[in-house]
Order: C-alpha cells, then structure tokens, then sequence
C-alpha cells in the first residue's frame, strides 16, 4: 500500500514540476499519463495472476511492485502444504502396506459396526469384498450368532474362536476386538484351523499311547499280583512257565510300543536331509531274515531285487519302513501263504520296493486309514501277532521323508500289496551285484 502511495506521490511530483516549467496542462497530463500507466501494469498482472491460478503448482509470474509482496507468500506457503501432504501420504501408504503386510487379518469399523477398511488377510478369512462391503455392517456379512453377541459386548477382554464351514471347508478363526480412536473399532483375525487340529492330534496321540500302555501294564501287574498271593507250591512248574511266557509276551508289546514311539518321535525331530546312496537290496535281505523267523518256516518268500539299485536316503528309515511291510505281511498271511518281495526300477526311472502278500486282505474302506497311528483294523489280532498300530505310520512318514509314496491295494480274503514309490531323482546306480539277484524262491 506504502508503495503505491509513493508511486502516486512521486507522478504527482513529477506532474507538478513539470507543469510548473511547461504548464498547468501539462503538468495534469503528465500525472494521468503516470496514473493510467499503473492502472494498465496492475490490469496486465492480474491477468497474469489469473492465468497462474490455474496452473498454481508451477512458480508464480515474474512480479513488480507491490504484487510480488503478495504472490511470493502465498507461493511459499502453497509449496510447503503440497510437501507436507506429500509426507503424509507417503505415511499414509506405508501405514497400509505394513498393515497388509500383516500375518493376521485386520479390519477397522465405524463406530456403529460398519466396515471400513479390512487388509487382504481378513478378507480372505471373513469372505469381505472391500468394495462391496464397505459401509455394510459387519454384524450382516458375518452372520454367525455368536459373533453378534460378542460383538455387542461392551468390553473385549478375550477373543472369540469361531467355527466357520463344515467339512473339507471348516476353518477356524480367533477374531479380537478392540476400540480405537473416537468410537471405531479394531478387529484382528487370525487363522487357527492348522493349530487347532495339531493341538487334537496331541490329545488324541496322547490319549491313544495311555490306552495302549495300559492294556498291557493291567494284565501284566494282574499276573504279577495273582503270582504273588498264590501260596508257595500251589502251582505246577508247567502252569509257572505259562504264566511267566503271558507276560513275557505284554512286556515285549510295550517294549515294541515304546521303539515304534521312539521311532516316530526321531522322525518328527529330526531334520529331512538327503542322506547317502543306500543299498537297498542288502536292507531287505536283513529285514526278510527276521521275516522268515517271524514266519517260523510257514511261508513262501520269493524275491526280485536289483542289487545294482541304490537310493538316496537314511539307511536306518529305510531299514524300519522295508521290515513294517515285510512283518506285517507274515502276520497278515495264514500259514501256506506266499509272499513276494520286488525291488526294481520301473521304465519311467522310478524304483520300487513292494511285498505283495496272499494273506487276508483289507476291506477297500479300511485302506484310507491305514496309515493313521493306532489304527487297525483288528484290534486283537494286531496284538496277537505284537502290533502296535504304528508301523504304516512309520512307513508313510519315512516315504514322505524320501520324497516316495506309500501305495496300498489290497482284496479282502485274497491279498495285499504295498509299495513305496521312489522318485527317479533319488535313484543311484551302484556296482554291488549278488548272486542272488535274480528271481528266488525259499
Ligand atoms: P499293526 O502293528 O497293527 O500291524 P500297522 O500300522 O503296521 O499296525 O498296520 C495297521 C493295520 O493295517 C493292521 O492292524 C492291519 O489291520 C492292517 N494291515 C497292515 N498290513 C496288512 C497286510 N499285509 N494284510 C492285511 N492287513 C494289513
């Protein structure tokens, strides 16, 4: 303002000197000359201005005079609002990708219950589609009872486990809540499904081992208590001998049962390395000399095995997994039957152990479960022969740890074969040839 009533005084004085030396007229003219002048320079730089208004990102027009007092200002303070905004976006986007970076599901509502953002996780848990649901109650898409009166708690002191889906589709999922800022809500949702079926396997597999246990513990002390209240001499040396081979024979099943433990836990702690070249064929001989114990001559045992072919793997696994078929074969064959053990690779590279039993075969609906621990599909009979009901466990799970699978076909009342399938990579061909490599029978 100070300027331009400078610039007025100073035509003013330039007008009236002049007017003073040429003339009143000329004076006037001289100063409407000057005022027109200013009126015509602020009329450019207002265009000027107008024009910028438009493009306000880029530098403000070179200015004079008083204009440049005011534009360079508010540029100023233009360029700072565009950085600072530009820092909290950047903020703003990092907060997101943390928050969808996420392990667990989150999802921020409104204070009446309505969802307004929810990350990739939580979307995937809860079945949201952001676009669709925002502004959409949650209480509405996720229509479980129990989470509608957790959800109009007052306080949320522990999380809810929801069970969501049926079968194959069942998951369930641990949501919290929590208030934040002025009335929203946060919820975490986390995944639980794997851990809550690894928690009952636990209690199962714990549950299962006591009842074994304790079959053979009770009729074992029950010997041993009966034994003790006899009176000296009461029984013959015969009925003594009979009663110490009963429970010779429960403290070897819990012997057994404890060794296949043993194995089972060696096989979940331990890491699954490559291991080096094993030569099978010699493993299998090991396991059929116990066979043929096992079987006390009642059985035919015919082989094919390729001792030139080895595998990649842990020796004393494969040991315990070729000797599971190879026993349960016998103790699952009736005296007379045959029994025939391959080890050969097959025309796609892959190698194959298999033993392939005449014996009495598994109903096609049992063959699922095999594998499960503790299964049998006769009880008395596993124990009569001093199974545990871990030995396809372990088969399966030191197939698994070779990269193989474990194949099982079988006919009820005609016979079974069990295989484990190693892939070609494993395979390593070896020098060692025996004389017994071809076909046999013994
Ligand atoms: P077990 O110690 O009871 O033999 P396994 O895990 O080795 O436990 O086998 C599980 C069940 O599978 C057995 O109880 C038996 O019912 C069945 N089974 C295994 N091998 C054979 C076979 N060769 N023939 C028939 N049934 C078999």
């Amino acid at each position: 303002m100070i300027k331009t009533l400078i610039t007025i005084a100073l035509w003013a004085l330039g007008g009236w000197l002049l007017g003073a030396w040429l003339g009143a007229t000329t004076g006037w003219a001289i100063f409407a000359l000057g005022l027109l002048l200013m009126v015509l320079v602020s009329g450019l730089q207002l265009s000027r201005v107008a024009r910028w208004v438009h493009d306000i990102d880029e530098p403000p027009p070179l200015s004079v005079g008083p204009w440049d007092e005011v534009l360079a200002p508010i540029y100023r303070k233009l360029k700072q609002n565009r950085l600072d905004l530009q820092e909290r976006s950047r903020n703003f986007h990092r907060a997101l990708l943390a928050a969808e970076a996420l392990p667990d599901g989150a999802l921020t509502l409104a204070p009446d219950k309505s969802l307004l953002w929810c990350n990739q996780t939580a979307a995937g848990h809860l079945g949201l589609n952001l676009d669709q649901d925002r502004g959409h109650s949650i209480l509405n898409v996720l229509r479980a009872p129990e989470f509608a009166r957790y959800a109009n708690q007052d306080t949320w002191d522990r999380p809810l486990i929801l069970h969501l889906g049926r079968g194959h589709q069942a998951r369930t999922l641990m949501l919290h809540l929590a208030p934040y800022g002025t009335g929203q809500f946060l919820m975490v949702t986390r995944d639980i499904t794997q851990i809550e079926r690894l928690e009952n396997i636990r209690k199962d597999f714990v549950a299962n081992v006591s009842h074994e246990m304790r079959t053979p513990l009770t009729v074992l002390s029950g010997f041993v208590e009966t034994l003790l209240d006899m009176p000296a001499g009461a029984l013959s040396e015969e009925q003594q001998r009979h009663y110490l081979e009963l429970m010779a024979q429960q403290a070897h099943n819990m012997q057994a049962l404890v060794a296949d433990l043993l194995t089972l836990s060696s096989l979940e702690s331990t890491p699954n390395s490559e291991g080096a070249s094993v030569h099978l064929a010699a493993l299998i001989r090991t396991a059929l000399d116990q066979a043929r114990a096992l079987s006390g001559g009642q059985h035919r045992f015919i082989t094919h095995l390729d001792d030139g072919l080895g595998i990649l793997g842990k020796d004393t696994e494969l040991a315990s997994a070729i000797s599971n078929l190879l026993t349960n074969a016998v103790r699952y064959t009736p005296p007379g039957g045959a029994i025939t053990i391959t080890w050969e690779q097959q025309p796609d590279g892959n190698a194959i152990y298999s033993v392939q039993d005449t014996g009495i075969g598994i109903d096609s609906d049992d063959i699922p479960r095999l594998t499960e621990r503790f299964f049998r599909v006769n009880r008395g009979r596993s124990r009569e022969t001093g199974g545990t009901g871990l030995g396809l466990a372990i088969a399966k799970h030191v197939a698994l740890r070779h990269d193989a699978r474990l194949d099982i076909s079988s006919t009820l009342g005609e016979g079974s074969t069990f295989s484990i399938v190693f892939p070609a990579t494993r395979t390593r061909r070896t020098d060692i040839t025996e004389p017994d490599s071809s076909s046999r029978a013994a």
